[in-house]
């Protein structure tokens, strides 16, 4: 144990604490947030900083609403948590009714999660739970797109991309999993035939053992920050169908308006058997995720052997968590958002576009609320931070991606700022 009375604050979090993919005692700067309004963060030496990552998707009403805000605390006055194992409460009851009306029509049965890496091992299980009780038990593998993302925790980690997923080091322990090239095919455009055939190809070989497709529609988020054809969905709605896989849609990062449409599997009218939802689903509030299925699928789960659905963590459907999801929700359905992210795509394809001019930039683009500007070069990242900083913006990097997901409340005159900056650091940072 150590004494830490004497130390700063922030000398006892480098000693101390982890941060996200960070080493303890690492030199990088970290930055002390004090209070977070709207759109700004301000750290505790008085910097106020425009907030372009929305906490990594999720903040999109903006911090601090009132709104969710009352919702929670009005919850907490009756009860912050209860087990969900024989008993159920308002909010979970609420939250799934909502959840049910506004995603696809087919899917009707909700599992809540604790966070999105949980919600996509609960897909993973349900897949694999229902071909066992079709009779089909070796159905137990999954086929994943390579640059896909699906979390951290060990089922979700063997489906990221296994090169540049960050979880190579374990790739010996994780389940090996069948992955197909990232589609080429653009948004707007027809699916190509060499995604089609990369598909099949997967398909004709494996479908025996595969329980389902898994894949993030239309934006593969933090294993490239790639956009890619709706009609490639409609490909792999149609495969799955007929080699007789499951098709999972992970969308985690893409759900509740961020592509520009409530889900992003709606861009093609393809309903997947399983969805994940997670990150905006609580505001940014705190950590809910949901997985919804089909009634079939859910019926046959719970016509089979063991008859029940084997997962339920302590923390299920917490009530804290589903009131504010559904507040959020209610606040997102209550609010202009699509023409507020038609707005947010114009200004991040107005103020970008000056980016694709600078050497060091490869493409520039934009869709709905996510603007990407990718580099030739990756970054560093420890020296860029503090450079957004010094402009007023928070944008955190990855690699050779310089991306935002503002909230979607963010104003003009902020969107503009957060572009003037991302164009100023970009063009200095290379003359260095
Ligand atoms: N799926 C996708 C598409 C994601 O972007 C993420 C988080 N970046 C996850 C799953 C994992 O979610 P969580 O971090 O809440 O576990």
């Amino acid at each position: 144990m150590s004494d830490s009375t004497t130390l700063t604050a922030l000398e006892i979090d480098r000693q101390h604490i982890w941060h996200p993919y960070s080493a303890i005692g690492a030199p990088h700067k970290i930055f002390h947030v004090e209070s977070a309004q709207g759109c700004t963060l301000k750290l505790k030496d008085g910097t106020k900083l425009i907030d372009g990552m929305a906490s990594w998707w999720s903040v999109i009403h903006g911090y601090n609403h009132p709104t969710l805000n009352e919702a929670l605390k009005a919850q907490c006055d009756k009860m912050s948590h209860v087990m969900f194992g024989g008993l159920t409460h308002d909010p979970a009851i609420e939250l799934s009714k909502l959840l049910v009306e506004i995603s696809p029509q087919e899917l009707e049965a909700v599992f809540f999660a604790d966070s999105g890496s949980v919600a996509v091992e609960v897909a993973m299980k349900m897949a694999i739970q229902y071909w066992h009780d079709q009779g089909k038990p070796k159905k137990q593998r999954f086929i994943s797109l390579l640059n896909g993302y699906h979390g951290d925790t060990f089922a979700a980690m063997s489906v990221c991309d296994p090169i540049n997923g960050m979880h190579s080091l374990f790739s010996e322990t994780l389940t090996k999993q069948f992955f197909v090239p990232a589609p080429t095919s653009k948004p707007g455009e027809a699916c190509n035939e060499h995604d089609k055939q990369a598909l099949r190809a997967a398909l004709e070989n494996h479908h025996q053992d595969t329980a389902a497709i898994i894949m993030e529609p239309i934006v593969q988020g933090a294993g490239g920050m790639r956009f890619y054809s709706e009609s490639y969905l409609r490909e792999a709605r149609k495969l799955a169908d007929e080699f007789g896989v499951l098709l999972i849609f992970d969308e985690i990062a893409t759900g509740f308006g961020r592509t520009g449409k409530l889900f992003a599997c709606e861009h093609a009218e393809v309903t997947p058997d399983i969805l994940c939802l997670g990150k905006a689903i609580t505001g940014g509030y705190m950590t809910l995720a949901a997985t919804l299925t089909t009634r079939h699928i859910s019926d046959t789960i719970s016509s089979g052997n063991p008859g029940v659905f084997m997962h339920g963590p302590t923390f299920m459907a917490n009530p804290l968590a589903c009131a504010v999801a559904l507040a959020s929700v209610k606040q997102l359905l209550n609010s202009p958002w699509e023409d507020r992210l038609a707005n947010i795509e114009t200004k991040l394809k107005q103020g970008l576009s000056p980016c694709a001019k600078l050497d060091s930039v490869n493409e520039v683009r934009v869709l709905g609320g996510i603007g990407v500007v990718e580099l030739y070069e990756a970054v560093n990242m420890a020296e860029i931070q503090g450079r957004f900083v010094e402009q007023g913006v928070w944008v955190r990097p990855f690699g050779k991606l310089v991306y935002v997901m503002p909230p979607y409340i963010m104003s003009d005159d902020e969107l503009a700022k957060l572009c003037q900056a991302i164009h100023h650091v970009i063009k200095h940072y290379h003359q260095v």
